[in-house]
């Protein structure tokens, strides 16, 4: 691993992104969920369909199941009995009968076709058709044509979102195979951090980076080891670091990454693994730490409240779905027109907060959050996606079109 650092210039964020993409292991452990429990992991194999969905020939309709050309026969069709769902008619449909069917219930041998309720009338001798049936296999729902037994309804690497858990629960699926969950050890360092709930000293502040991992690694479906906020000491740091080792397939930690902090927790990092400071041509969130513990990898977040979580969002969590053998999600960029003026200069990479809502015309347009310093965690708050402005971008005229990336909300 070479050491950025000595490098001149800034790394782009992809290159960083490719580095901690190739450079973390892959966690090939799984374990067997049971259905309910699956929410959010990661499927360790494919999912095939052991059943047919439908699984028999069904009615899309409530009204009479017949022989389509019996029609060429008969203009009235006794009625031979009837199909509910979950009681089926039992044995073949006579010919020149029907039956009477309703939505989902089994269409019986010999039928082929059903016209609904309100295209009939009952008579004393049977059904007769007000309006003539469009054509053969009307309002049948084949067995199979949702999906068919032995095809491949997931692939292994899979996400799976709330409607996945219906879908997986349709095929009769009980327990799904999972990767484990990976083990994410955290902690803040800095002498000015207290906790919430404590009162504050002068010139100290509270540990709000934690939090934000930690709420973060939730939705990644992590399991979270939390070592709390740590001193500036070197001996209670490396402790920090060895305990997280330990216990961790991956360590995080915000601040003390930056130039002033890095000598200190670079000297620890090195005698324990392996680390690259890194200077991203990012904007929030220039320094950064990835590295190689003894048991797991390291990425050292910034102190600054949004720059630790734009860089948890662009590189750790990348990379941690990866490390859990999750799918790459698909980029999604969306261009919007831009409201207000945006201040920039060319050079860095910048994920500037902004709100996002479409206009009467059905169009997408975006305004900023406001001031963008990167202690201003409200702005984080206040935002729905981050516009992404490229680095030789320069000031932004409201009416310009920008890309916008949405933030996740996985309600499903
Ligand atoms: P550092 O990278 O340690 O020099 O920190 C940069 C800035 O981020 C300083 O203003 C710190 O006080 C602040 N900071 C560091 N850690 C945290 C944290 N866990 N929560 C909130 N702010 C922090
Ligand atoms: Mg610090």
């Amino acid at each position: 691993m070479t050491d950025c650092c000595s490098a001149p210039g800034l790394m782009p964020l992809h290159e960083g992104l490719t580095r901690l993409l190739t450079e973390t292991p892959v966690i090939t452990d799984s374990e067997t969920v049971a259905l309910p429990d699956c929410l959010d992991r990661v499927l360790a194999n494919d999912v095939v369909s052991p059943v047919n969905v439908p699984s028999h020939d069904n009615s899309a309709m409530d009204g009479y199941a017949f022989r389509f050309s019996d029609l060429e026969h008969h203009e009235v069709l006794p009625l031979a009995g009837q199909s509910l769902a979950g009681h089926p008619y039992q044995g073949d449909l006579p010919a020149g009968h029907c039956i009477r069917i309703m939505t989902g219930a089994s269409i019986p041998e010999g039928a082929d076709t059903v016209i609904m309720q309100e295209q009939t009338e009952k008579t004393e001798q049977g059904i007769i058709f007000t309006k003539k049936p469009g054509s053969k296999g009307n309002n049948v729902r084949l067995a199979g044509e949702d999906i068919t037994r032995g095809c491949q309804v997931f692939q292994k690497g899979h996400v799976i979102k709330a409607q996945d858990v219906g879908l997986l629960a349709s095929l009769g699926v009980a327990n799904i195979p999972v990767t484990r969950r990976i083990k994410v050890a955290l902690f803040s360092t800095g002498d000015e951090l207290k906790l919430p709930g404590e009162s504050l000293g002068q010139g100290e502040i509270y540990d709000s980076n934690r939090f934000a991992v930690a709420a973060m690694l939730k939705r990644l479906g992590a399991e979270i080891i939390d070592l709390g906020k740590i001193r500036d000491d070197k001996s209670a740091i490396r402790e920090a670091f060895l305990e997280a080792d330990r216990q961790a397939d991956a360590v995080i930690t915000s601040g003390g990454v930056s130039v002033g902090d890095a000598d200190f927790v670079k000297d620890i990092l090195n005698e324990i693994g392996h680390t690259s400071f890194w200077k991203l041509a990012i904007k929030p969130g220039k320094p950064f730490a990835f590295g190689k513990l003894p048991n797991s990898v390291f990425f050292g977040l910034p102190g600054n409240p949004v720059s630790a979580t734009v860089t948890f969002q662009q590189l750790a969590a990348p990379a941690l779905r990866h490390m859990m053998g999750a799918e790459r999600l698909p980029a999604s960029e969306l261009p919007a027109i831009c409201r207000t003026p945006l201040k920039k200069q060319p050079g860095r990479l910048e994920f500037q907060r902004g709100i996002l809502s479409t206009n009467e015309k059905g169009e997408a347009e975006v305004v900023t959050t406001g001031s963008q310093g990167s202690g201003i965690l409200r702005s984080m708050s206040m935002a729905n996606c981050y516009i992404v402005l490229p680095a030789s971008q320069g000031n932004v005229d409201a009416g310009e079109v920008v890309k916008v990336q949405m933030f996740d909300k996985p309600l499903m």
